[in-house]
């Protein structure tokens, strides 16, 4: 986005802080992808600190799921490949990683469409880690889009799907009528919507690698939206999307 300037002079405004944008970041992040890079990459201005402050989460999100791949889908060899030459070849500094997750890993049971599938061995992800990569991506992402900056000050909420139940039904409706929208074959997948009355206030349904086990729903809503809707889900405009 370019803002106005005393005058004439344009100025870059990072699309994750507001501040003064000094280098463009790539949205999806590079890391997420095999090479060659899928055509649609995209970068958007950011400023230094937004633009190299949380790699680390994006590598432990791109991780979780990039080990988490299965069998018979489209990004199955990209998962596979970004698995071996960005984790196991950089296995020293991926070894907290490793060890972290295995530590965790348990049996689930797995349900589709109400039908139970089985056991399935599952481990705990790092929820602040995630929450903080999927943030920042969104907001990249919400440029790309809208072709304007999500407000700085307004938050963005991350559920798993498993917690899609708490949103009201039109809202989830709208969301899943949307297109699908993909970078890199089922790399990063995503459907959005906005409210109209507040263009900020938006919706994700977002994953990665085409795992089907789990997306994630976010919104992005004023600082006192929960406090006014006393933390329930249900401001007037979403009626409107
Ligand atoms: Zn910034």
């Amino acid at each position: 986005m370019v803002a106005k300037n005393e005058g004439t002079i344009m100025k870059k405004i990072c699309v994750y802080c507001g501040k003064e944008a000094t280098t463009r970041d790539h949205v999806p992040p590079k890391g997420f992808f095999r090479e060659p890079f899928p055509a649609n990459l995209k970068t958007v201005p950011a400023c230094f600190d937004c633009n190299n402050g949380n790699s680390a989460d994006e590598d432990y999100l791109r991780n979780v799921f990039a080990m988490s791949y299965e069998e018979g889908n489209i990004s199955t060899e990209i998962a596979k490949d970004v698995w071996e030459q960005k984790v196991t070849r950089t296995i020293g500094k991926n070894k907290k990683f490793l060890n972290d997750i295995s530590n965790s890993f348990k049996d689930i049971n797995v349900f589709q469409d109400g039908k139970y599938l089985g056991k399935k061995a599952s481990f705990k992800i790092e929820r602040e880690k995630v929450e903080k990569a999927i943030s920042k991506m969104i907001r990249g992402l919400y440029y790309i889009e809208y072709n304007s900056i999500l407000d700085p000050s307004y938050e963005i909420r991350i559920f798993e799907n498993i917690e899609l139940s708490i949103f009201p039904q039109n809202v989830v409706n709208d969301v899943f009528s949307k297109p699908i929208k993909q970078f890199g074959e089922g790399v990063v997948r995503y459907r959005t919507t906005r409210a109209k009355e507040d263009p900020n206030f938006s919706i994700w349904v977002i994953n990665f690698y085409n795992y089907r086990y789990m997306y994630f729903v976010c919104f992005s809503y004023a600082k006192d939206f929960l406090s006014l809707n006393k933390g329930e889900f249900g401001l007037p405009s979403v009626q409107n999307i």
